[in-house]
């Protein structure tokens, strides 16, 4: 499915003129135009290119072709054929476009499901959403898979919840087939993430190098970090895939509250017996608290992300 955004135009431009102007079609008053009439024998642009050629009622350089721009941005920007953004726009990647999502504003945590949602009612335990269109790892990362095979990869809330605030983000993957991976600096500690699940990676969130904290602050949304498609989108393999074994949304709501459970009681085992640490741990209602990785020392952080966000975690 396209970005909606997307439009398309009919433009005319001139095809030898050094400065390349690309003007939209509903937007020439033909009469006024030198170029499509027969006044573009008195064009400084044409003159020299035109000894030979029998006067017409246009100028035999004023070209026309089809464009596809952008109308989610102010500028009006237009999408050449050549320009990689165009398979994003013209497929379902869109949906993680900084343009889209900041037009459409589509809600993927609690209280209503993306366009794309598939109809599965997003689920919330205390601020820890599980959107429903949404495959989970075990080590609480997702994956949003589009009907046409493209993808998109990013970490869970929960994770979200336990890291808090990310200083840095660093991309160990580029493109190719294979497991996404990424680095995260938490409070001066380095943290290796990885999808268990590989993927023709053909992109990652160069927002997030400038801008990490949109990566806990906005986990299904403008935080994602790999874009690409799924290897066995078009296999033919029997209908096996590894993106199957993924937790679909239904199962990974049990799982989510099972986790929450796990985390708390893990955090309870850590500062047993120090009143004041546990206090600072947990929320209302007993729940670890947000930025739970900012409350912890170096050794316990690593324990509690190797525990939970291991590649193959439980
Ligand atoms: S640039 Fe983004 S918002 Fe604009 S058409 Fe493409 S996908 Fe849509």
């Amino acid at each position: 499915m396209k970005c909606p955004f997307l439009q398309e135009d009919r433009v005319r431009f001139c095809e030898i003129s050094p400065v390349r102007k690309i003007i939209p079609r509903a937007s020439i008053h033909e009469a006024d135009q030198r170029c499509s009439s027969a006044d573009y024998v008195n064009c400084p642009v044409a003159e020299g290119h035109l000894e030979g050629r029998a006067q017409q009622k246009q100028c035999p350089f004023l070209c026309e072709s089809l464009v596809q721009h952008c109308t989610a941005e102010e500028q009006t920007k237009f999408v050449p054929s050549t320009d990689s953004r165009q398979s994003r726009c013209n497929s379902d990647a869109h949906r993680y476009c900084h343009s889209y999502l900041q037009r459409a504003k589509p809600t993927r945590g609690p209280g209503s499901a993306d366009a794309a949602g598939g109809g599965v009612d997003p689920f919330e335990s205390g601020d820890i959403s599980v959107p429903g269109q949404l495959l989970f790892a075990r080590n609480h990362m997702w994956l949003d898979e589009g009907a046409d095979g493209s993808c998109n990869v990013g970490v869970d809330a929960f994770l979200a919840r336990v890291l808090g605030e990310v200083q840095q983000v660093s991309f160990v993957s580029d493109t190719g087939s294979q497991r996404p991976s990424v680095s995260l600096t938490v409070g001066g500690v380095d943290l290796s993430l990885a999808f268990p699940v590989r993927i023709n990676i053909s992109g990652t969130n160069a927002f997030l190098r400038c801008h990490p904290e949109a990566l806990t602050a906005d986990p299904y949304g403008r935080g994602w970090l790999f874009e690409g498609t799924d290897p066995d989108a078009n296999s033919g393999n029997g209908g096996t895939r590894a993106v199957d074994e993924l937790l679909d949304a239904e199962s990974a709501r049990l799982w989510m509250l099972a986790e929450t459970e796990r985390m708390t009681r893990v955090v309870h085992d850590l500062h047993a017996g120090n009143a004041y640490s546990k206090e600072n741990l947990m929320a209302d209602g007993g729940v670890f608290c947000h930025n739970l990785a900012q409350h912890l020392d170096r050794e316990e952080l690593l324990r509690i992300f190797n525990l939970f966000f291991a590649p193959f975690g439980d």
